[in-house]
């Protein structure tokens, strides 16, 4: 970016919100894992809608690549400019108000920079939940969140993201403001056009806006851990925990045996259980009525679940903490992988029903992988289980992780992609998975992806490169 165009961004922002120096823009340029490394020309924090449209007219015009930033936890690089130092990256810190709430009607109105945990204590205040729930809640924005369609910990009662949001403000690529930020649960007048930019990674236009659902505040909670002797086994459990238990279960998380062993080896953790099952369940049930026999329904059908044969054992939580250890088992999954070997994560989603075939369909596949540990962690009420490859790191060499990670995930895709799934639950594509895309998703539905790109965004100046690509 020559000196003119700075100073435009300058009278735009003022001084002390356009950053160059590298040492104030390092943070912005790499992601906290450092996978993805990238440089830009300047990084720009608008204060409003209106000075993110006059930001991207003049991108537009003078045809500057810009790549919108939230907290920048993303797991697949859509937020990291390339190293070309050509973007700009526009950081939505800055819009961190809750414009509104309101409480008869159970939204809120919060602007793009809001931290996911501000806006979860802002809906505690009034006796509500936002119910999001990440592990990186503490640092990630709701824009971003917006951005990558975010999924998290109680997908299963709640829905993703896109199911939370009633409308956006959006700044197009050409600068014009799309306010589709109705509190509504009920507009059928045309195209919903907000739905194109939830799950577009910044790819279309900046999100500058939300009007997002509330829910009741759950006031009792009971949570189990479990152990199986089959991912078979933990598919009938949630078929019977959903059909008896509806609305109220909140969580049902499955990990694998190695897995639950590395988290207590390797993060100061115990399992409430012994023995040798090969899987545990994680489940927990939630109602906003204070006296809803929550812990009761649990017990009664965790016993049924037993008597059949599909429990092997378990164990309910009797206060908080010990509802905390259940959790800690859970929460500290990817730093005891990460203390353990070199690290390979899949974010897979298959039909619910599909999920024990998926597990043994990528075990017997990669039962051969030398020097290699495979463990399954997550949202099996989604779907969404993670087959994390672990690599030893005195035998596999950085460079080796590079080529075996590379045809380890070409298994698991190909395995996905034959029971009907997606490459991407719910982390997104990013630069990660973009160039994989084109062998998982439809050819009609990837060029009509490229015609609204090319439509909305005629000069590709929005997170050019990310998601997909153009020719
Ligand atoms: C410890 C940890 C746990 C995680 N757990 C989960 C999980 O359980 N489920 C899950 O889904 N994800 C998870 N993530 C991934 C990540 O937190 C989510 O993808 C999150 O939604 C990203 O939000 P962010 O504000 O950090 O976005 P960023 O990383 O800054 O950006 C992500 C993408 O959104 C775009 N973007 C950001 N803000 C805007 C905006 N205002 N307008 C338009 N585009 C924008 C960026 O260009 C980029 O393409 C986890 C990450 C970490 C580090």
């Amino acid at each position: 970016v020559d000196s003119t165009h700075l100073q435009k961004l300058i009278d735009i922002v003022g001084r002390e919100n356009v950053l160059t120096e590298p040492s104030d823009t390092a943070s912005f340029t790499t992601d906290w894992r450092g996978r993805f490394k990238g440089c830009c020309a300047a990084v720009v924090r608008p204060g409003s809608a209106k000075e993110v449209s006059e930001i991207l007219r003049y991108a537009s015009t003078h045809r500057i690549p810009v790549v919108p930033q939230g907290g920048n936890t993303g797991l697949v690089g859509g937020g990291i400019p390339d190293a070309t130092g050509t973007a700009i990256v526009i950081a939505l810190t800055r819009m961190n108000r809750v414009r509104k709430v309101d409480v008869l009607n159970d939204t809120m109105i919060v602007e793009a920079g809001c931290v996911l945990v501000n806006i979860q204590a802002a809906a505690r205040e009034i006796d509500r939940i936002f119910p999001l729930s990440l592990g990186s809640e503490g640092s990630c924005q709701i824009g971003g969140n917006i951005a990558t369609n975010a999924g998290g910990l109680e997908v299963v009662r709640y829905g993703p993201m896109r199911d939370h949001v009633l409308g956006l403000e959006v700044v197009l690529p050409n600068g014009d403001i799309l306010e589709d930020i109705l509190e509504l649960r009920k507009n059928n007048t045309g195209y919903d056009l907000k739905q194109l930019f939830i799950g577009a990674e910044g790819t279309l236009g900046i999100i500058t806006a939300a009007s997002v659902r509330l829910y009741p505040r759950p006031h009792v909670t009971a949570t189990a851990f479990c152990a199986l002797a089959s991912a078979d086994d933990a598919l009938s459990v949630l078929s019977m925990v959903k059909q008896r238990c509806g609305s109220r279960l909140s969580t049902f998380e499955i990990l694998s045996k190695l897995q639950v062993d590395l988290v207590c080896t390797h993060a100061d953790v115990q399992s409430p259980l012994t023995g040798s099952t090969p899987w545990f369940l994680l489940i927990e049930l939630t109602d906003p009525d204070k006296d809803a026999p929550v812990e009761e329904l649990l017990l009664n059908v965790l016993s049924d679940a037993m008597e059949s044969g599909m429990v092997a054992d378990a164990a309910i939580a009797q206060s908080d903490s010990q509802k905390e250890s259940f959790w800690a088992i859970r929460h500290r999954v990817s730093e005891a992988n990460v203390a353990t070997g070199r690290v390979l994560s899949h974010d897979t989603s298959v039909p619910v029903s599909s999920c024990a075939e998926f597990v043994r369909q990528v075990e017997s596949a990669l039962k051969d992988q030398p020097s290699m540990q495979l463990s399954f962690v997550g949202h099996l009420g989604d779907g969404n289980i993670h087959a994390v490859a672990i690599f030893d790191r005195d035998r596999v060499s950085a460079k080796e992780f590079e080529v075996r990670a590379s045809e380890v995930s070409s298994i698991v895709y190909d395995i996905t992609r034959k029971l009907n799934g997606s490459i991407s639950a719910e982390h997104g594509v990013g630069v990660s998975l973009r160039d994989k895309l084109p062998g998982h998703k439809n050819p009609v539905e990837l060029e009509l992806m490229r015609k609204i790109k090319r439509l909305m965004d005629p000069e590709n100046i929005m997170n050019p490169a990310k998601l997909v690509t153009l020719n």
